[in-house]
């Protein structure tokens, strides 16, 4: 995985690069999309969403910020909200959505990869 983990690689990239090794045509950055999703993979009808651990709030990552809880807080909520009526959106057009998160991607790519191409393969929701 040294290609992926190579620093100044940003988690977008990383992502992209994984995701071709399904060896399936896939659009990036797809504005046409609700949440313009950072890959998909029309074919399947398949959306994969890449999320940040601090700005979708990670179980594992998020930490507070020490100052401006009140603000944060509301924050995280509006994102959280945000993300799934996104989700409930491309739902609605008969995509699927899988989330990978930026710290798996990091720690276990493999595992995400296998994530995403068994429901390539199922071809469904
Ligand atoms: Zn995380």
């Amino acid at each position: 995985m040294a290609a992926i983990r190579s620093a100044g690689t940003s988690p977008e990239v990383a992502l992209r690069a994984l995701m071709r090794k399904t060896g399936l045509r896939l659009t990036v950055n797809a504005e046409s999309l609700p949440g313009t999703p950072d890959v998909v993979f029309p074919s399947r009808k398949l959306v994969v969403e890449l999320f940040g651990c601090f700005w979708h709030g990670c179980k594992k990552h998020y930490k507070l910020p020490a100052v401006n809880r009140a603000y944060w807080v509301a924050k995280a909520d509006r994102n959280r909200r945000r993300d799934q009526r996104v989700e409930r959106q491309l739902h609605r057009l008969g995509w699927s959505v899988v989330r990978i998160w930026e710290c798996d991607l990091e720690t276990a790519p493999e595992r995400c990869l296998r994530r995403v191409e068994r429901l390539l393969a199922k071809g469904a929701r």
